[in-house]
C-alpha cells in the first residue's frame, strides 16, 4: 500500500510539473492573443476555443493530481472513495489520479449516461 503510493507519487509529481509548464504556455498564448478580445469573439475564433478548452482540461488535470497528492499524504491514496476498496494497481498505472475502483467507475458511468 505504502510502496504503491510512493511509486505513483513520483509519477504524479513529474506529471504535475509537466502540466504546470504546459498550462503556463497555454495561458501565455491566451494573453498574447489578447484574451478578452478573443473571448468576446470566441464563437468566431476557433483558436480561442481550442486554447480555452486546453486550458480547462489541463487545469482540471492539475486539480486531480493535487488531490491525489493530498490523498497520498493522508494515506487514503489508492482507495476507492465510493466503496473503500483498494483500487487495482494496473488501473492506477494507467490513471494515477483515479478516485474510484473500476466497479464504481463503471457504475457511475452507467448512472451518468442515463
Ligand atoms: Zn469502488
Amino acid at each position: 500500500m505504502f510502496n504503491m503510493a510512493e511509486k505513483n507519487k513520483t509519477a504524479l509529481e513529474i506529471r504535475l510539473k509537466e502540466l504546470e509548464a504546459e498550462l503556463d504556455k497555454v495561458a501565455n498564448s491566451l494573453k498574447s492573443e489578447k484574451r478578452k478580445e478573443l473571448i468576446d469573439k470566441a464563437a468566431k475564433s476557433e483558436s480561442a476555443l481550442i486554447y480555452g478548452m486546453e486550458y480547462e482540461r489541463k487545469s482540471k488535470e492539475i486539480h486531480a493530481i493535487k488531490n491525489s497528492m493530498k490523498r497520498i499524504k493522508d494515506g487514503t491514496y489508492g482507495i476507492c472513495i465510493q466503496c473503500g476498496k483498494t483500487i487495482d494497481q494496473k488501473r492506477l498505472d494507467i490513471k494515477p489520479t483515479a478516485k474510484f475502483c473500476i466497479t464504481c467507475r463503471k457504475k457511475n458511468d452507467k448512472e451518468s449516461s442515463k
